[in-house]
């Protein structure tokens, strides 16, 4: 079964299997001795604790060159065609953990372009202004403006084309048809879309004239891109970008990734009422019995619970809070009504904290923009 899921940075489907995901992207787990390294530079973030970032590419690398003095910008990004939900916001919590601790620059790109080839029913006005919706939610994770760069592919192309166009010419059709999935009804824009996503890889160096080492940061659904950027990145005079790969948060249905087109149903937004997240936290599947009765005599599963993984991905930081919450589910003391209560007061406490950021960083929006 596990074999038969699809992972690609347009398409995630069947039940994503994240071991055998290392060996078929060829990636390295994240093992104890760099967990021990990168302890030694801050506090280790929860999400590498519970191995939620669980994979890499030259991390041990950048830190080398770190510790010689040579610091890393990160990269991250968004495809604006929509609001922001939870899953989302997960891994840029991450990018600000590395922004913090490690003082680096932060490109943040914003892909109206390819949210408009890609998107049938979405107009380029509307996913650019989606952009600048979604930008506020980016900004309220309290990233820091002095270092933080957040542009739009559209109003940042004339700085990106050379080099969008000197990657274009490294990669070939069928490279993109093997990595991305695509065939001859794929639009020629979004076959040429990776060389954009390539350029910001390498905009640090470009802005500073020598070799910058890029820490991406990503779901690992978006490796393959970074894959083509690493095979053309030294013979166009730039480092292979590094990568951390989380896995993807699951949806309150229990599903493999929280998506936007999974349902309004099941997805909490960033933008989304007390009511509205209360209702959504309780509908969630759970791993809980048929009755009270029967989860007080047995306990119920975990490890199968979307509640239980929204603790664990972002909602309970305290290890030993989330270990009890585990236990007390498995040995039936806590029934799931009280579980979801329990989840929707963090998650609203954090949501109504966000609300309020995201209102004030349209007064600040201009600080972190560039454009051409
Ligand atoms: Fe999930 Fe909590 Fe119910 Fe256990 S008690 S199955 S963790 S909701």
């Amino acid at each position: 079964m596990t074999d038969e899921f699809v992972v690609t940075p347009y398409k995630v489907s069947g039940e994503v299997d994240y071991e055998v995901l290392i060996e078929r992207f060829g990636t390295k787990r994240i093992d104890e001795q760099l967990l021990a390294r990168l302890a030694k530079y801050g506090p280790l973030h929860p999400m590498l604790r519970r191995q939620i970032f669980y994979s890499h590419r030259d991390l041990d690398w950048v830190l080398d060159e770190y510790d010689k003095g040579n610091r890393f910008s990160l990269y991250t990004g968004r495809g604006p065609s929509g609001p922001i939900h939870l899953g989302h916001m997960m891994p840029w919590a991450f990018a600000k953990y590395l922004q913090d601790t490690f003082k680096a620059k932060l490109w943040f790109q914003l892909t109206d372009d390819e949210k408009f080839m890609f998107y049938d029913q979405l107009t380029l006005e509307e996913t650019k202004r989606w952009g600048y919706e979604n930008a506020l939610d980016i900004i309220a994770l309290g990233f820091d403006p002095k270092l933080t760069r957040l542009f739009l592919d559209t109003e940042y192309i004339k700085t990106m084309y050379p080099t969008a166009i000197k990657a274009a010419k490294r990669i070939n059709f069928s490279t993109i048809r093997a990595v991305f999935g695509f065939d001859n009804q794929n639009n020629v824009g979004s076959i040429f879309f990776t060389s954009i996503q390539t350029v910001p890889c390498f905009l640090e160096s470009m802005e500073q004239k020598r070799k910058v080492p890029c820490l991406i940061p990503c779901g690992i659904d978006q490796d393959p891109h970074f894959r083509i950027t690493r095979d053309i990145a030294e013979g166009m005079g730039y480092y292979k970008p590094a990568l951390l790969h989380a896995k993807l948060m699951p949806s309150l249905q229990g599903a493999n990734k929280m998506s936007t087109s999974s349902g309004n149903e099941t997805t909490i937004f960033t933008v989304d009422d007390r009511k509205t997240v209360k209702k959504k936290i309780g509908n969630a599947f759970t791993g809980g019995r048929v009755s009270v009765e029967e989860q007080k005599k047995l306990g119920g599963d975990p490890d199968v619970c979307s509640v239980h993984q929204y603790n664990t991905y972002f909602f309970e930081p305290d290890d030993k809070k989330l270990a009890k919450l585990y236990d007390d589910c498995r040995a039936g003391r806590i029934m799931c009504g009280e579980c979801k209560n329990l989840l929707f007061e963090k998650v609203w406490a954090f949501l109504e904290e966000h609300q309020r950021k995201r209102a004030k960083a349209k007064d600040v929006l201009e600080d972190f923009f560039v454009r051409d």
